[in-house]
């Protein structure tokens, strides 16, 4: 039996952060995966979708606005295999560097599937067929989370996918039609559309997006109605049949019902928390009624010694989260200082085209909430570097409380606006208000320059407009 201060079970961006943490914190540490390091975003999620993302754009380009750019060819063309092997560069890339960091920071790596045989111990099934026994004075449970699939609906990987499938298929479908469009679907959306499939993207509740600034959803149906996506909101997916050639899809709204016909179907409509056959509610472990592991604001479960992050923990399901959950657990275990995750202030980004992004309340939201709401929106149309990117769409919207000023959140649609949020969430965490970034010189000619326009139309009157 080996034993470790901190035995991390999963090697994603919630389980590989805390275990450096834990190692940095000088606890004896080791991590479990039974497939690989990384876990879902640098393997199959954040990383390859983003680079999946990049070829799109330079796809969509050539395809639909080679003139616009002076561009000319006989015969263009587009070879999305090499796009895929491309993303698995990236990923590869990158897990192998945190590999390394596992080295650097002497933390023990067991490849296997672990499962908790007492609160303290652990017996991981090796890839080899071995079996290995951990025992732990801290056990960090950073499992994730796996995409749901209604079992009538089938899935397969070849007719009805998963991201998995979707991310990995060298192959792209003529015809697809992806259910659900949160921000996995939006994302496929957008590569798939890109490459010349015909999308036809199926979401039940009224907007694409369902989470953002319905204003936001708005311009983001409009332009992926413009791009030829078929958006169809408000429908809900009655069932899903193969056929020889593909996949029957049928959806009804409240007027009608409607067969769509394509070659694949991807669905991307929700998460389940990995928790099942690791041997924590045997320990005591308490669960909520979706499966997610129950923490505290230090991320510890009810066992004493038993910890969890990540997706697992079902709070919200993405990388930045599960990290900082990380490095907070770890701290905790090593008796430092730790301050709670303000989860309503969370930035978020999809990186469709346009892309979105947001934190804090949207307009409706912080109405719902009684504040008394100032709105300062800019569009992009008018912004320089827009326009020398020939990315015009889309604005950005800070919503800040009419009384103190205080920001209380964003909601943003267009070029690279993810690479803008940090302004916005460190001006919100640092209480500065709209006129303090109306006064903050912004260089030009920039996107950020939106940020100090939509902040100047809070105080007074933006000067481009
Ligand atoms: P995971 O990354 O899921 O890692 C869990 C690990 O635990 C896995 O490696 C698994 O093999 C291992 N494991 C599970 N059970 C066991 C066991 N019993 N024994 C040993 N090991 C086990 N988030 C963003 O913030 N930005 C994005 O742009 C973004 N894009 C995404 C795109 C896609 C297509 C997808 C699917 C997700 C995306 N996400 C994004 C979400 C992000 O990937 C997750 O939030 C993140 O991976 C969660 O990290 P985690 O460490 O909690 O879990």
């Amino acid at each position: 039996m080996k034993s470790y201060d901190v035995v991390v079970i999963g090697a994603g961006p919630g389980g590989y952060v805390a275990a450096i943490r834990a190692s940095q914190n000088g606890l004896k540490t080791a991590i479990v995966d039974k497939q690989w390091l990384g876990g879902v975003c640098l393997n199959v999620g954040c990383i390859p979708s983003k680079s999946l993302l990049k070829n799109a754009d330079l796809a969509y380009t050539l395809r639909n606005r080679a003139k616009e750019f002076g561009i000319s060819f006989d015969n263009l063309e587009l070879d999305y295999g090499e796009a895929v092997k491309r993303s698995r560069g990236v990923s590869q890339r990158l897990t192998k560097g945190v590999g390394f960091l596992m080295k650097k920071n002497n933390i023990d790596v067991f490849m296997g599937k672990a499962t908790l045989n007492t609160k303290d111990q652990i017996s991981v099934s090796m890839e080899d067929g071995t079996e290995e026994q951990l025992q732990a004075s801290h056990i960090i449970i950073a499992t994730g989370a796996y995409s749901f699939t209604p079992p009538a609906w089938g899935l397969d990987g070849e007719k009805v996918l998963s991201y998995t499938e979707a991310i990995l298929q060298e192959k792209l479908p003529a015809s697809a039609v992806i259910i659900g469009a949160g921000a996995i679907g939006a994302e496929f959306s957008t590569i798939w559309n890109s490459y010349g499939t015909e999308v036809h993207l199926v979401e039940m509740l009224p907007n694409v997006l369902p989470l953002e600034d319905p204003e936001v959803s708005k311009e983001l149906e409009k332009a992926f109605n413009k791009a030829g996506i078929n958006v169809l909101t408000g429908h809900k997916v009655e069932s899903v049949e193969k056929t020889e050639a593909g996949v029957k899809v049928t959806v009804s709204s409240d007027e009608s019902q409607t067969v769509i016909e394509a070659e694949q179907a991807l669905v991307a409509i929700g998460f389940r928390p990995n928790t099942s056959g690791l041997g924590l509610e045997e320990v005591g472990v308490k669960l909520d009624q979706k499966g997610n592991v129950i923490v505290d604001e230090s991320m510890a479960t009810n066992v004493p010694g038993i910890w969890a992050v990540g997706d697992v923990t079902g709070k919200l399901l993405l990388a930045h989260v599960a990290s900082t959950q990380a490095i907070l657990c770890a701290d905790a275990i090593a008796g430092k200082e730790t301050h709670p995750i303000n989860y309503k202030m969370v930035p978020s980004a999809t990186y469709c085209h346009p892309q979105v992004a947001s934190f804090g309340m949207t307009e409706e939201e912080a109405k719902d909430a009684g504040f008394d709401v100032k709105v300062g929106k800019f569009p992009f149309r008018p912004n320089g570097k827009a326009l020398g990117l020939a990315e015009v769409e889309g604005f950005a919207k800070i919503i800040v409380d009419a009384k103190y000023g205080e920001i209380l959140g964003a909601s943003l649609i267009g070029p690279e606006v993810s690479e803008l949020l940090p302004e916005l969430t460190l001006a919100q965490k640092m209480e500065l208000t709209a006129e303090e970034i109306a006064h903050n010189i912004h260089a030009h000619p920039t996107l950020s320059e939106v940020l100090m326009e939509a902040s100047e139309a809070i105080i007074g009157s933006p000067i481009h407009m």
